[in-house]
């Protein structure tokens, strides 16, 4: 199934600037980047929204934030600090429905979130 941009780019239907990716998830560069560091994790499965996950979803959506850090290392981000955020419904921002992690480093944040 890839049925929005997202899971076109996991099936490799779209191209990406990939930064991960294993047989589950697929970490790639956003296109209208909101930090110096601006990743977003993706599982394969087209889960659409946090609201979806399911139990067995739950060592998957473990393995995105562990991706995250691991990727937030890579980048040379992680000791400053960095902030991953999943939006949730267009109350909140989201536009992709396709649910994935953001990962956005390499700027001082603000606190709380717009
Ligand atoms: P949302 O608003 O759903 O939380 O985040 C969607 C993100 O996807 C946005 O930051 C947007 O810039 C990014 N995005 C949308 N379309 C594409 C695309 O085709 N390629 C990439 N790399 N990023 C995209």
């Amino acid at each position: 199934m890839s049925d929005t941009i997202f899971g076109k780019i996991a099936s490799g239907e779209v191209p990406a600037d990939i930064v991960y990716q294993d047989d589950d998830l697929v970490a790639f560069r956003d296109l209208s980047p909101q930090a110096p560091t601006h990743i977003l994790i993706i599982p394969r499965k087209p889960i659409p929204t946090l609201n979806h996950v399911e139990e067995a979803d739950a060592a998957l959506i473990g393995r995105m934030f562990l991706a995250a850090a691991r990727i937030a290392e890579q980048e040379g981000i992680a000791a400053a600090g960095y902030r991953t955020v999943i939006n949730c419904n267009a109350g909140a921002g989201q536009t992709v429905y396709h649910l994935h992690v953001h990962l956005l480093g390499g700027r001082p944040m603000q606190w709380p979130p717009g």
